[in-house]
């Protein structure tokens, strides 16, 4: 298969899934992971109408993406990955939307810097939903008190919640639990699914999945 033939294929399964779930298709949108790889790879996915994509690095994605932007206008891109408050005015320029909001310091550097420079990024909140040590995201019980101190004490408006279950496990119930928190923050925007599992996701409310190897190919 090449490019053209994984893009539909993913969007197809996308739909299904949706469908299956008693969703609209059109309330499901997908997130191109280009992370490794280079604009002469990801340029034949904006060709294909593709417009928006996801990063999880500051620097990499600032090697690719403003020359894809002066080629092509509307597109939009995610960063998925951890972000340091150092990074936090390099990622405000580049990035729309962040997704790995997770702790006060970062979401203060975020506020401090959309204010200096204007911008007003989309922002997620991560939740660590199996608790797991060596990833980033707030843990769930945390989840509620986070994302009001978000809201009121630094008045960022939060879109969603984003999770990335552990690896070796059903991630159903984490996705179930992500819905869960979201609600009683009273979001209902959830980024979560990957290439492993984004039909699943979908099953259980995913709004976004992010996509990477079943589109780009094996990093
Ligand atoms: C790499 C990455 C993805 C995409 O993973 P694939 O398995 O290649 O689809 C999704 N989300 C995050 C946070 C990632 O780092």
């Amino acid at each position: 298969m090449d490019l053209q033939d994984r893009l539909e294929d993913v969007r197809n399964h996308m739909r299904k899934a949706a469908v299956e779930a008693g969703r609209r298709p059109e309330a499901v949108s997908l997130v191109a992971v280009s992370k490794t790889f280079d604009a002469e790879a990801i340029r034949p996915a904006i060709a294909l109408g593709q417009r928006v994509f996801g990063e999880n690095r500051v620097q990499e994605a600032q090697g690719k993406w403003p020359g894809l932007r002066e080629e092509t206008a509307g597109l939009e891109l995610h960063l998925i990955g951890p972000l340091q408050s150092n990074k936090a005015a390099e990622a405000v320029a580049l990035f729309d939307v962040i997704e790995t909001v997770d702790r006060e310091k970062i979401a203060r550097a975020l506020a401090a810097e959309m204010s200096r420079q204007g911008r007003s990024l989309r922002l997620y909140v991560q939740v660590n939903t199996g608790l797991e040590p060596q990833k980033a995201g707030i843990a769930p019980d945390d989840t509620v008190a986070f994302v009001t101190l978000c809201r009121e004490e630094l008045g960022l408006v939060i879109e969603g919640l984003m999770c990335i279950p552990p690896a070796d496990e059903n991630p159903g119930p984490h996705f179930a639990l992500l819905a869960k928190l979201a609600a009683r923050c009273g979001l209902d925007k959830l980024s979560m699914g990957m290439s492993g599992d984004y039909e699943v996701a979908i099953g259980f409310g995913a709004t976004s999945v992010r996509v990477g190897s079943a589109i780009f190919g094996t990093r």
